[in-house]
């Protein structure tokens, strides 16, 4: 099957909205297994969306839009389908019975021009939007090809897709997939492709690598006519890349939405332990990217930004004789910054960070780059020398990647 996602709107091409629509939409298509040759933008003209139509039928079996569903005229998405199947829009009453539901819900009173969000062709297949007043729709488009029409708005287009369209999809195309993704940390993208390269030719099940800043993921996919077949198939994959690249991963999951900070926030909620953190160069990003979590409460109790070096004092009791004596970027720094911040908030578990993240401040001996990342429980306090490249960004992005690691090994680590 090959799928090809149409995103329409005027307001796409001139850069005032970026198309997540369609990364959203293209990840999950891979995932499902489903080929991609094209995608295209096109803005509310109803000849140029007609052309569009035409060219990606041509080339497709499945054609996805996303936006112009809404009530004005610039909404033109399902009326120029349906002159390309050469059929009308008829008031449908399902989804006539939704869209006037949802303006007495709101409390507001709808005008007429609201009904051609309920106008489809007869033959269409409709997809609830409980976030939104436009159904979406599949619609037959002849010779055993479709438009799938989903909604602009990304809160109402994903739950739409992820809860009607690939269900449709998925039996449609009688192959059930099931993916596993397989996060690793501390290994580089070249020596991981060379552990495995042998397993990433193979087919079915598949295994592809994912890079993002300092991490690998791995996604494995089999399918098969059931999923039981297809999970019989895939997990002897996985088990032999967990044996042969052992504790560098860190997470093995069902979607790609995992996180170093997530494991670590899980980590600590199994562990019931809370955490403090004595943020420098990271100016509180080791605590935000624990925030971020749901249910991070339960164990974030809280956290420094101890950017200048007088901060360090003021804040986490690092005696400024010891900042002389061994400099900031120091792991003796580091440690006392943890133990400082643990002790300050009685915490089980403290995470600090000083490094240099540069442009500027390098020195021969301690480049841009040089960081120290401390970890302090009751029991002990140790300090990760790291030495990072790349931009500010990346040095930043990376030291808090490792502080979150040091917190899910701490957590997870055998009394
Ligand atoms: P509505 O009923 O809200 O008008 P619609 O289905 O007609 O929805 P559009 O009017 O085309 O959709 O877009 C509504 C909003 O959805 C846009 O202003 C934009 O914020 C968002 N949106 C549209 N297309 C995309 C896209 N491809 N990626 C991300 N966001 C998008």
């Amino acid at each position: 099957m090959i799928a090809e996602i149409l995103c329409v709107g005027t307001e796409l091409l001139m850069g005032q909205v970026l198309n997540t629509n369609a990364q959203f939409l293209s990840r999950r298509l891979s995932a499902l297994g489903v080929s991609q040759y094209h995608q295209t933008v096109v803005g509310d003209n109803a000849q140029r969306l007609e052309d569009a139509y035409r060219l990606a039928l041509s080339r497709a079996d499945v054609v996805i839009t996303s936006g112009g569903l809404g009530p004005t005229v610039d909404d033109i998405t399902k009326r120029v389908a349906a002159k390309v199947a050469g059929k009308e829009l008829v008031l449908n009453p399902q989804a006539e019975a939704h869209v006037r539901g949802r303006f007495q819900r709101m409390g507001r009173p709808m005008t007429e021009n609201n009904l051609s969000q309920a106008m489809f062709t007869a033959d269409s297949t409709l997809l609830d939007n409980p976030h939104g007043t436009a159904p979406g729709a599949i619609v037959p488009m002849g010779e055993g090809k479709v438009v799938i029409h989903l909604p602009g708005p990304p809160n109402e287009l994903q739950p739409m897709w992820i809860n009607h369209a690939e269900p449709w999809l998925q039996e449609r195309s009688g192959n059930v997939l099931v993916s596993r993704y397989i996060r690793i940390f501390g290994m580089g993208e070249s020596n991981v492709d060379e552990l495995l390269a042998d397993l990433e030719k193979q087919s079915n099940p598949s295994l592809s690598p994912y890079c993002s800043t300092g991490e690998v993921m791995l996604r494995a996919t089999a399918g098969a006519a059931t999923k039981a077949e297809a999970e019989a198939l895939l997990m002897p994959l996985v088990e032999e890349v967990q044996k042969r690249l052992g504790d560098v991963i860190y997470a093995i999951e069902e979607d790609d939405t995992g996180s170093l900070a997530r494991c670590a926030v899980e980590a600590l909620k199994r562990r019931g332990w809370t955490i403090a953190t004595a943020d420098s160069l990271t100016g509180g990003m080791m605590a935000s990217s624990m925030v971020e979590i749901p249910g991070a409460s339960a164990v974030v109790k809280g956290g420094f930004v101890t950017y200048q070096t007088v901060s360090k004092t003021m804040l986490v009791d690092v005696p400024a004789e010891l900042i002389e004596k061994y400099d900031v970027v120091s792991a003796e720094v580091a440690y006392a910054m943890a133990e400082g911040a643990r002790k300050r908030l009685g915490t089980d578990i403290a995470i600090s960070a000083t490094g240099l993240a540069g442009p500027d401040g390098g020195t021969p001996e301690k480049p841009v780059g040089t960081v120290f990342v401390g970890i302090s429980t009751a029991g002990k306090t140790e300090v990760l020398p790291l030495r990072l490249n790349g931009d500010r960004k990346r040095i930043r992005t990376l030291t808090m990647k490792h502080a979150m690691n040091a917190v899910r090994k701490a957590a997870e680590a055998v009394i």
